[in-house]
């Protein structure tokens, strides 16, 4: 967890090969810097990408310190870049001073496949929270990295630039819980893990989802 926000940063990795992808590296802090970093020396792990599932400000705040560190590509949905752009705003919106953000290298689409090792993580396009909002799926182990879609009994605020409940909504049902069985685990921006499962069943925003 780090940054202002507590915004869970994610490190997926083959534990054989040590392949791995940091997934919204949004270290503010020196000292949440050196974590991520030595966490990946201690481990000695091989970063290949940085994904962002989003781009809010507390997802891509860690982009420049990920990028001059691993020196691997960004990969991020087209319809967030604006968010990129108009980082500035973001930022004194939230009152928070830090570098401008890296450009995006890669534009993930619905087609985009990434392979880590044996592994390959496949994206769907979930907007509501923000338009450009993308979960990662790796199918294999049956884990979703959602972004700020969907939390533990919550779901992600809606009322930020380009946000909309009912487009967020409309991802959850026709598009993570279409994809995705119940027993997917779900790995979201903010708060605890869960599975699709149990937000069926228990959150307030989607149990009349169905
Ligand atoms: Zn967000």
């Amino acid at each position: 967890m780090v940054n202002p926000f507590s915004m869970n940063c994610y490190i997926y990795y083959d534990e054989v090969s040590k392949e791995s992808v940091i997934i919204d590296p949004g270290a503010f802090s020196q000292s949440e810097k050196d974590s991520i970093a030595n966490f990946i020396t201690d481990n000695g792990l091989k970063i290949r990408y940085i994904i962002n599932t989003h781009g809010h400000i507390d997802h891509i705040l860690g982009n420049v310190f990920a990028k001059d560190t691993f020196k691997v590509p960004i990969y991020m949905h087209k319809d967030d870049e604006f968010l990129i752009t108009y980082v500035n705003e973001q930022a004194r919106f939230f009152g928070l001073d830090f570098p401008p953000p890296p450009p995006v290298d890669e534009f993930i689409t619905e087609d985009t496949v990434l392979k880590v090792n044996g592994t390959e993580l496949k994206f769907i396009h979930t907007p509501g929270h923000s338009p450009g909002s993308v979960c990662i799926i790796d199918d294999k182990t049956k884990t979703v990295f959602c972004g700020d879609l969907v939390f533990k009994n919550s779901i992600g605020r809606t009322d930020l630039q380009g946000g909309d409940i009912n487009i967020l909504l409309n991802s959850v049902k026709n598009k993570l819980f279409k994809v995705c069985t119940n027993d997917y685990k779900l790995n979201p921006g903010h708060l605890e893990t869960t599975d699709v499962g149990t937000e069926k069943k228990f959150n307030p925003f989607l149990k009349s989802l169905k």
